[in-house]
């Protein structure tokens, strides 16, 4: 018994718990990790990090005239902060935020239902905008649901100082029919505050080929409001298996099991891995990672942050095994990209449900929609796929990525120097 479907169901509804990151509750989930690894006489350790916590003491929103209402809203972190009674100005709805809709916006309040990238909130601050308003959620969530809004923080330059708070878009509707003639935004923090969060890992040593590494990686945070089963309780109970799987069948590669916090805030703890462990990153010649399977209606994904040749072969074994899967050449929402940046040819293998089907990052990402016989069909066609790549004469994993995958790492890295730069530039101010 190398693998066992029992044993991982009874793990991943033990696992089934909010665990947010920098929260008590993820630290909960990784000592429970670490555990089971010992369980299975695997050392296992955790490697902590900081992370970014802005902390909000206070948050309102209400119209002020002619009538005044409140709303519910919450704040966003590290995005700014009001006086103590708060800032009133006039309401204006910039949809997207484009250049046309920023055109008026100096001294106003910004209620904003596109995507708000840094540039958009500085876009809005370089024309004179006092505050804005993003929106979440559908029109059609149930009433329990739109009580959910998920806590998000600001990439902007905090420089600029905009406060911003998240509503429910059935509100921001029922607030631009309301043609407000003046709101008022409060919010009070400490977004420069900092938080602790870990990465659990463990080691199984290979024998004569112990020099390379084939790392497999799952994020085991997950968002508030969400128990996240699925994601990514899902993924993390698949490397707990495959290390069951190789304890009792001795590699001839090292093989890492890296459960990564803070993946929910944007890859946050596989990139402190990577970073922790530089020096090493040249030994890693694969990154395997997991995000999301087990649910009963969907299908199998590949996505591949290597060469194409990986993706071949992939192909090449999953039709030798008969396993149904879609392939991309791509970089993954994941923790796979972290691996990639840092120069790991990496992938990441999903069940993703089809539209209607299972939903995450809110209350209902439970058991509800998972199986333990289609959280096997990925498990059991990895165990074959990794034991070949682990356990072959040489390495089969070229070290390089095909150009599209190179071309969108060099703009993640230009991304990341730019806010790495930011910082720095801030913390040499401030010395
Ligand atoms: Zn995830």
């Amino acid at each position: 018994m190398s693998v066992c479907k029992e044993r991982a169901w009874e793990t991943l509804t033990k696992l089934s718990f909010e665990r947010v990151t920098g929260t008590e509750a993820e630290k909960k989930a990784a000592e429970f990790l670490k555990s089971e690894c010992e369980k299975a006489g695997v050392e296992a350790h955790l490697e902590e990090y900081e992370i970014d916590n802005p902390i909000i003491h206070e948050v309102s929103f209400k119209t002020t005239k002619p009538v005044e209402e409140s709303y519910h809203v919450i704040g966003i972190g590290g995005s700014g902060t009001t006086p103590d009674e708060g800032i009133r100005a006039p309401l204006v709805y910039i949809e997207n935020g484009n250049d046309v809709n920023l055109a008026d916006i100096k001294g106003k309040i910004c209620l904003i239902t596109g995507p708000t990238m840094p540039k958009k909130i500085e876009a809005m601050a370089k024309k004179g905008a006092v505050g804005f308003i993003a929106v979440h959620g559908t029109f059609y969530d149930e009433d329990s649901l739109k009580q959910e809004l998920r806590p998000r923080n600001s990439r902007a330059d905090k420089k600029y100082n905009l406060p911003g708070v998240v509503m429910q878009i059935s509100d921001a509707e029922k607030l631009v029919r309301s043609h407000p003639e003046e709101v008022e935004i409060v919010l009070k923090q400490d977004g420069e505050a900092k938080g602790k969060a870990q990465n659990v890992v463990a080691t199984i040593e290979g024998t004569d080929l112990k020099d390379e590494i084939v790392a497999f990686s799952a994020h085991y945070d997950s968002v508030p409001y969400s128990p996240g089963a699925w994601d990514n309780g899902t993924g993390s109970i698949t490397i707990l298996e495959l290390m069951h799987y190789f304890a009792e069948n001795k590699p001839r590669r090292t093989v890492k099991f890296i459960w990564c916090g803070s993946e929910e805030i944007g890859l946050v703890g596989s990139r402190e891995y990577c970073k922790a462990h530089k020096d090493e990153m040249d030994q890693y010649i694969f990154n395997i990672n997991f995000d999301m399977t087990g649910v009963t209606l969907g299908y199998e994904y590949f996505c591949c942050s290597a060469s194409e040749e990986v993706r071949h072969a992939l192909e090449y074994m999953a039709k030798v095994e008969n396993y149904a899967v879609e392939t991309k050449m791509d970089l993954y929402a994941s923790d796979s990209t972290s691996f990639a940046i840092a120069g790991v040819p990496s992938c990441s293998f999903a069940r993703l449900a089809p539209r209607g089907g299972a939903v995450i990052h809110d209350h209902r990402d439970t058991m509800e929609h998972l199986d333990p016989d289609s959280f096997m069909i990925t498990l059991n066609f990895v165990v074959k796929f990794s034991s070949q790549i682990i356990n072959a004469p040489v390495n089969v994993i070229p070290r390089s990525f095909a150009p599209e995958i190179e071309k969108k790492i060099e703009e993640r890295k230009k991304m990341m120097a730019k806010m790495e730069g930011k910082k720095e530039e801030k913390e040499t101010k401030a010395a």
